[in-house]
């Protein structure tokens, strides 16, 4: 089947090239910072990194390439906060605008004190994709704070929430750029988010999502991004002739709310979750954890590692505890190189954003090891973050139903999308999801024009 999206080749870099050449000459002329771009090392670098390989399979003119991996606007801001022992605290946080060719500017805002410009710049341009991929109508984004959380009262964390909203209140907005939670922030930090803004722009609930139900969040939004990637591996395991998700053993890096949320699911529906992990520990049952327990025993406020229905195991062995479908869903890079030689999974099915470095993707290549990209694999959040955001305009509640079953439907068919291209042009997973994202976002910026 031709997938109708396609637009690649030296023709259509030609004929690209045609239009962009007299309409952003003057934006893109600088190639020198596309070398920079195409030499710097880092997390940006890395996403850069996957995309010029799907770049190059689609052979666009220089000058589109740049635009496409530059963002449109970068925020730092300093964040001044009295705590509550009256000391004053200054910390840094950022806001990147990635590209908004789709749509208004859409990502998460991430609490963590590995935050920086770079890893920012990164996931910005990560969502731009992963919105692309999903096919939902927005672009890219992505907002951080350079901060520990868990050494934050939570009267703290409020003011300096709400000192974010007022520094950056111009720059986002319903229909311009609309954050969403991320590592360390909840349900309870986009209220008061939503809370700031509408305080200086009037009752706005669609300017951030993600908020708690009760306060114009949508049903099935907390689960989303777990059940999503539930999704995306029953998609997988299907194409692979893998068989049924009952009939898997997995493991799963992080039991925030993505990996709880995966492992729930995954066990509710017969797999067996055979390891888990958090910051602090991991614990595993080779015949397969008890996920409700387990989750009643962290809800508790107990170590993971001490969970009575499993032994304790150090949590740097996560990664390679033996499965069928490994599910990072913690933090960055966790799998570079040296990870990536001592899989022992069927597949990598990735559900945080950025686990995976290129050197760690070219050993699991040689491997044979799927990946399943980021960019699918975790877009169940954001696409029901625009079920949200479409409910919160409407002034209308979805039933969870509905909203699971929307889901279930957009996860289907972005499957489709990428795998008929990953057979078309016999690319990894990873590339033909790129591919599929950067047609997507490239007809609309050059439909939309650049005067
Ligand atoms: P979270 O804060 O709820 O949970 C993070 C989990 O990772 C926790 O269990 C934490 O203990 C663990 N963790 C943190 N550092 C770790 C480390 N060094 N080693 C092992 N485990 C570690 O965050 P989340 O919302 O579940 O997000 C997890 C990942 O999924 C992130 O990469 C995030 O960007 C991505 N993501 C989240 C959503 C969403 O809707 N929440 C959507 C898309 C992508």
């Amino acid at each position: 089947m031709a997938y109708p999206l396609l637009l690649c080749g030296r023709k259509a870099g030609a004929a690209l090239g045609g239009i962009l050449a007299s309409n952003v000459g003057a934006v893109c002329e600088a190639s020198a910072r596309l070398q920079q771009l195409r030499h710097a090392s880092s997390h940006s670098e890395n996403t850069n990194k996957f995309l010029r390989e799907a770049l190059d399979r689609l052979d666009y003119p220089e000058k589109l390439q740049n635009l496409l991996l530059t963002p449109r606007r970068e925020m730092s801001v300093e964040l001044v906060v009295q705590m509550d022992d009256g000391q004053i605290e200054v910390f840094n946080a950022y806001r990147v605008q990635h590209n908004n060719a789709r749509g208004p500017y859409k990502g998460g805002l991430r609490y963590h004190p590995q935050v920086d410009l770079d890893d920012v710049r990164s996931l910005a341009s990560l969502m731009t994709w992963k919105t692309a991929v999903m096919d939902i109508p927005y672009g890219g984004a992505k907002g951080g704070v350079t901060v520990d959380p868990r050494k934050l009262s939570e009267r703290e964390l409020e003011k300096m929430t709400r000192k974010l909203v007022v520094a950056i209140k111009e720059i986002i907005g319903t229909y311009e750029d609309i954050p969403a939670p991320d590592m360390n922030t909840d349900a309870k930090v986009m209220a008061w988010f939503f809370d700031e803004y509408s305080k200086y722009k009037g009752f706005s609930p669609g300017v951030v999502t993600g908020k708690p139900v009760y306060l114009h969040g949508s049903l099935g939004r907390e689960a989303a991004t777990g059940r999503g990637t539930t999704f995306a591996i029953r998609e997988l395991l299907k194409a692979l002739h893998m068989g049924k998700l009952a009939e898997q053993k997995y493991v799963i890096q992080g039991f925030g709310n993505v990996g709880a949320w995966a492992a729930q699911l995954l066990w509710e529906a017969g797999g067996k979750v055979v390891a888990v992990s958090d910051v602090a520990g991991a614990v595993q049952n080779e015949n397969g954890l008890d996920i409700g327990e387990l989750r009643r025993h962290v809800a508790g406020g107990r170590p993971l590692s001490e969970f009575p229905g499993g032994g304790a195991i150090r949590k740097e062995d996560i990664l390679t505890h033996p499965c069928d479908v490994l599910i990072p869903a913690a933090i960055g890079g966790v799998i570079g190189a040296e990870q990536a030689a001592q899989l022992q999974c069927k597949v990598v099915v990735e559900a945080a954003n950025g686990p995976t470095t290129p050197e760690g993707d070219a050993v699991l290549r040689e491997r044979g090891i799927t990946v399943l990209p980021d960019i699918y694999t975790n877009g169940g959040g954001v696409t029901v973050s625009f079920f949200e955001w479409v409910q919160n305009l409407q002034n209308f509640k979805w039933e969870e139903e509905d909203v699971n079953r929307k889901l279930d439907r957009k996860m289907t068919d972005a499957f489709a999308a990428l795998w008929a291209v990953h057979r078309e042009m016999a690319v990894p997973l990873r590339t033909a999801a790129f591919v599929v994202a950067l047609q997507r976002v490239t007809r609309a910026e050059v439909h939309r024009g650049f005067d």
